[in-house]
């Protein structure tokens, strides 16, 4: 316990967004390392249906890559999804187009406008007027874009009856004639998930090369970010290193339009390969953990000192033992015997070994740009541990004490996110838990299946790739 002389506002910063941030920073350089020579990854994106996981489906658009998968079925790939119930729901009225003379389609081209289409189909300028004036929300087809497409139903006598047009691969607007003028309806498309499979090999950058393999740069910064504890994107990443993914993709009336997370992935840098499995726990907190279950980050060990007690925990607010006022408590304390040893919670560059106010002996981590630690109270200070030396994850930075403004032996830690103090013990900061034992079962049934099916697929790709 301490007295904190802290002003920093009680601010709970979104700890994991700023970890991801200062990686991505990192990666964004390592991603442009590699100059532009001959890539070559192997693409393949074999949609699976999350539901059915045995149907195999390619939706290659490569038209270079094409050969290497033409040992997929060739039939399209949504069929399946065109199917499913959310779609029939939602479906816009697709009328039966081609032999209709009451179904008119008009594609936007330069210089048209809402007249100039009415017009193509044969509607009267007063049509126009008509439409825009029955509804505010009918101006939105006014905005017309280059390419879109317009759909006319007619009444047999050549009235305008139904006009539809798609804004967005989710959008639809319509405006239907009844008793009173026509109406405006906007139809929006919840899509459908489904998971995609990737494999790429690196030839010369991994932009590259995941690019080429299908994978869209905010997969390729997640891939690396989800790796980005084990692999130095920056130095590390060489010809041949090899990764599989499997993400999610979002589908709408039969096109991808979206991805969503990496569910697993699998990297080979320099022979050594790295799993994780994107795993939502109990509570809904989700993180990417090795195939046998331990956390892939390891920025920080979660508690400096091993057999401690937690005596006091974070809190903006509490009575001070002491000073015997209110004080918030930006830190957690760790009760241990005098002399228990007190480790560094992750690699970085000693900023203070020394006494500090009501701290006492003090010793202050700076890890990276963005996060800081504090261990106050110490008995004494390790071997080799002085302000301006570099430290270890897991080396001992000193002993359990009671120096300063503290009622008995323990650590006072305090975790800083640019600045700002968290909890070290909440969920959003990059330690490393493996899952829990309770939850054990859970992910293994989850991850098993994901690795399987990696391993399957590669194979079906190369085996294909060869013939
Ligand atoms: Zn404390």
């Amino acid at each position: 316990m301490t007295t904190e002389p802290s002003k920093a506002p009680p601010l709970y910063p979104k700890t994991h967004l700023l970890a991801a941030s200062g990686i991505a920073a990192l990666l964004s350089l390592a991603l442009l390392v590699f100059p532009s020579s001959d890539v070559e990854a192997k693409r393949t994106s074999l949609s699976l249906d999350l539901e059915s996981p045995v149907e195999q489906l390619t939706q290659d658009q490569d038209a270079s890559d094409a050969q290497q998968a033409t040992n997929a079925p060739t039939e399209s790939p949504f069929a399946q999804i065109e199917s499913t119930p959310e779609d029939t729901q939602q479906a816009t009225q697709e009328a039966p187009a081609a032999k209709n003379p009451q179904h008119r389609e008009v594609i936007v081209a330069k210089g048209d406008t809402l007249s100039t289409l009415f017009e193509k189909v044969g509607l009267p300028a007063a049509t126009v007027n008509e439409v825009l004036a029955s509804d505010k929300q009918a101006k939105q087809f006014t905005q017309l874009k280059h390419g879109q497409k317009l759909e006319f139903e007619l009444t047999p006598d050549g009235q305008l009856n139904n006009l539809h047009s798609s804004v967005s691969d989710l959008e639809t607007i319509t405006l239907t004639k009844g008793a009173k003028g026509f109406a405006f309806n906007r139809v929006t498309t919840k899509p459908v998930m489904r998971s995609a499979y990737v494999h790429g090999v690196i030839n010369s950058s991994l932009s590259q090369s995941a690019a080429r393999a299908g994978l869209s740069h905010s997969m390729t910064m997640d891939m690396a970010s989800v790796f980005g504890y084990d692999i130095d994107f920056a130095q590390d990443i060489r010809q041949g290193d090899e990764f599989d993914v499997i993400y999610e993709q979002k589908v709408a009336n039969g096109k991808v339009v979206g991805t969503g997370n990496i569910l697993s992935a699998r990297f080979t840098n320099r022979g050594k390969t790295y799993t994780a499995v994107r795993y939502t726990n109990k509570q809904g907190n989700s993180s990417y953990y090795t195939a046998d279950g331990n956390s892939m980050r390891k920025a920080f060990i979660r508690t400096p000192v091993d057999f401690a007690r937690i005596s006091s925990r974070f809190s903006m607010g509490r009575k001070h033992p002491i000073l015997n006022k209110i004080r918030a408590h930006k830190g957690v304390d760790y009760a241990a015997p005098r002399g228990t040893p007190i480790k560094a919670a992750g690699d970085g560059k000693v900023l203070l070994a020394g006494r500090r106010g009501g701290y006492g002996n003090t010793v202050i981590i700076q890890h990276g740009n963005t996060y800081r630690t504090l261990y106050g109270h110490m008995q004494g200070f390790a071997k080799g541990v002085s302000t301006g030396s570099n430290v270890k994850q897991g080396q001992v930075i000193g002993y359990i004490g009671t120096t300063g403004l503290s009622t008995g032996p323990h650590l006072h830690y305090e975790f800083q996110v640019n600045g700002v103090h968290v909890d070290p013990l909440g969920q959003k900061l990059p330690m490393a838990d493996p899952i829990a034992k309770a939850e054990r079962a859970r992910f293994l049934q989850q991850s098993q299946p994901l690795m399987a099916r990696m391993d399957q697929e590669r194979s079906t790709l190369l085996a294909s790739a060869k013939r």
